[in-house]
């Protein structure tokens, strides 16, 4: 049996060890629970605000990091048994999660890194977990084009691949060439992005529970890497100077109202600077919410129903969320 730090928890090995009813529903205990033949460790109680990019959140009820295909099978296998519902984590980049925390396991690809360029095709596979922007100097510093204009999305290639993530008017869709995914049922799919159903900032993938483990991009070898570099610096650059990355935020709150951009409806509705609690609307561009020390995700979540309010009374539009709400909110 392993040795845990923490002298605290409980700590089980066992071929698909079952959970009762009563340490279910006990977040107050602190558990380690370690998968037969994976170097996995299911913990209780983890608090996830660290793990997002809001900076707030309750604890997941169950976390897991698993480092290879065969540790994510056996995690989604564990839930299957103990009947927990599943929550898939990547950077955090674009979630608002409860106070109260999640039930059930959340699975973070966070330990899912690694990278293949090809240079005889000129395409990229990338782990779920990669994170987005060393991705893209990753292909910059190759002198492979294709990605300059990811290098300001803090967010992982799994969650780039669900949201369609996309910024100076090129996005994930265009590149992919297709994704694995693991359905809980433990099925392997390769899936194109026809079978994605692509639109703005959306994927036929999301709330889907299928785990994206990997995407293959088309890129562009064969440009200078000084050149390439420069162009993804510029992208960069442009984004910190119009955007606020110095608070935690989860990026773009609202999906953009085509023809509006939900930012200047925000603003000509007068909420720039608006504060719940530590949750503001930021100055520097309206359509970001920022922590501004403190916020709880209760504060961040009224905020957003006053914004949409506000925006509906003033000029008849309901703005849709982007970021993913996840959890029990009042
Ligand atoms: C400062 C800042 C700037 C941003 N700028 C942009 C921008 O310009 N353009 C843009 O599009 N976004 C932007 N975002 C939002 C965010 O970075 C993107 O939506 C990003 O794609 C989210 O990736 P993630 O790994 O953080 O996903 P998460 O936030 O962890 O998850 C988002 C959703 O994807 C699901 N998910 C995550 N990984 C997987 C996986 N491997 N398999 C299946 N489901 C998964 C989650 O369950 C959740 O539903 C910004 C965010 C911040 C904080």
């Amino acid at each position: 049996m392993h040795i845990s730090q923490n002298t605290n928890s409980t700590i089980h090995k066992s071929s698909f060890l079952s959970v009762t009813k009563e340490e279910k529903n006990d977040l107050s205990k602190s558990q380690l629970i370690y998968l037969p033949d994976t170097d996995c460790q299911i913990k209780s109680q983890v608090p996830l605000a660290t793990l997002t990019s809001f900076r707030v959140g309750g604890p997941a009820q169950w976390y897991v990091a698993p480092r290879n295909l065969e540790a994510l099978k056996a995690c989604f296998e564990w839930a299957n048994t103990q009947g927990l519902a599943i929550t898939l984590l990547g950077a955090g980049s674009n979630l608002l999660v409860s106070d109260r925390g999640l039930p059930g396991l959340v699975i973070s690809t966070r330990h899912l890194r690694h990278t293949e360029f090809k240079p005889d095709t000129g395409q990229v596979i990338a782990a779920a977990g990669e994170p987005l922007p060393r991705l893209a100097w990753q292909a910059a510093e190759r002198g492979w084009q294709g990605l300059e204009w990811a290098v300001g999305i803090p967010g992982s290639v799994g969650g780039a691949v669900v949201m369609n993530a996309g910024a100076h008017k090129s996005c994930t869709a265009d590149m992919l060439v297709n994704t694995q995914v693991l359905a809980p049922s433990g099925i392997l799919e390769t899936l194109t992005p026809q079978q994605l159903s692509y639109s703005y900032r959306t994927s036929s993938l999301q709330g889907s529970q299928c785990l994206v483990t990997q995407a293959i991009f088309q890129l562009q070898p064969g440009s200078d890497p000084e050149q390439v570099m420069a162009t993804t610096s510029q992208h960069l650059e442009q984004r910190r100077t119009t955007q606020p990355y110095h608070l935690p935020s989860c990026g773009s709150v609202f999906r953009n109202p085509k023809p509006y951009t939900a930012g200047l409806l925000i603003e000509q509705t007068g909420l720039k600077g608006y504060q719940i609690g530590g949750a503001q609307v930021a100055e520097r561009h309206a359509n970001f919410i920022l922590n501004c020390g403190g916020a709880t995700a209760s504060d961040i979540f009224q905020l957003i129903n006053y914004i949409q309010q506000q925006v509906q009374q003033h000029r008849g539009i309901w703005l849709k969320p982007e970021v993913r709400i996840l959890g029990e909110f009042e």
